[in-house]
């Protein structure tokens, strides 16, 4: 049995492995730990190595592990899907938001970020494989939506984030990929900034990485599978 400490350095030293096998600057990928559902103690062994970047998507769960390391600088990352009466809790306990996909949740993030904390930091979810089972804007739509979240002061869109069908191959993989990277691409030549995309999870890392992914949210490859109960 691996330790959580042997897990995490494997997958740092995999991002490094691709990052060169693909050309991508050397530390342009970022780990970010998806930590849901995983207890405190595991966050701060991963804390031991590093790792200051937390992704969570199942706000009941996050509160009290966020106030528990409330003291420890961490950066926390909301990557799931958002009902719009828990935008308050998010807006004021995570830097970033990735699963923003509709103006109202938007609006909601910027009325509730508390005055005299830093923007908001947000990327657009898209539903880039045109699944109907997936949460996430069109990619028609994305553009106009983009241009709606750059207006609001207490949010900064940072970019992209997708949620893909599960595909097998890595050209499969790729090719969904590839369309979130050129469809970020169309909103940066539509004069929007963006620095980010968030794709990639344990199963895909590889092809997000090829692809251009920014950040990669990785949960199984690091804390294990998640028991059934607990999905
Ligand atoms: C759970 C989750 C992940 C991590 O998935 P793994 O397959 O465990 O690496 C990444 N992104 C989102 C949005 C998730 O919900």
């Amino acid at each position: 049995m691996k330790t959580l400490t042997e897990r995490i350095n494997a997958i740092r030293a995999r991002i490094s492995e691709l990052e060169q096998q693909y050309g991508r600057d050397p530390g342009s990928v970022m780990l970010l730990a998806v930590s849901k559902t995983r207890p405190v103690a595991e966050i701060r062994a991963a804390m031991q190595t590093g790792q200051r970047d937390f992704g969570e998507n199942y706000l009941q769960d996050a509160l009290p592990k966020i106030a528990a390391l409330s003291d420890q600088g961490l950066c926390w990352h909301f990557i799931g899907p958002i009902q719009s009466n828990k935008t308050r809790d998010i807006a004021a306990h995570f830097d970033w938001v990735h699963s923003v996909d509709r103006l109202k949740v938007a609006q909601r993030l910027n009325d509730h970020r508390p005055a005299g904390t830093p923007p908001l930091n947000i990327c657009l979810q898209v539903n880039i494989s045109h699944d109907p089972n997936k949460s996430g804007v069109m990619p028609a739509d994305a553009l106009a939506l983009a241009k709606q979240l750059v207006e609001f002061p207490a949010l900064r869109l940072r970019g992209l984030m997708t949620i893909p069908v599960h595909t097998e191959t890595l050209a499969e993989q790729r090719a969904i990929f590839r369309a979130l990277h050129e469809l970020a691409e169309t909103i940066r030549q539509a004069g929007i900034a963006m620095d980010t995309l968030s794709m990639g999870m344990t199963e895909d890392m590889e092809a997000a990485i090829a692809e251009g992914a920014t950040m990669v949210r990785i949960g199984t490859a690091i804390f294990g599978s998640r028991s059934a109960h607990n999905e």
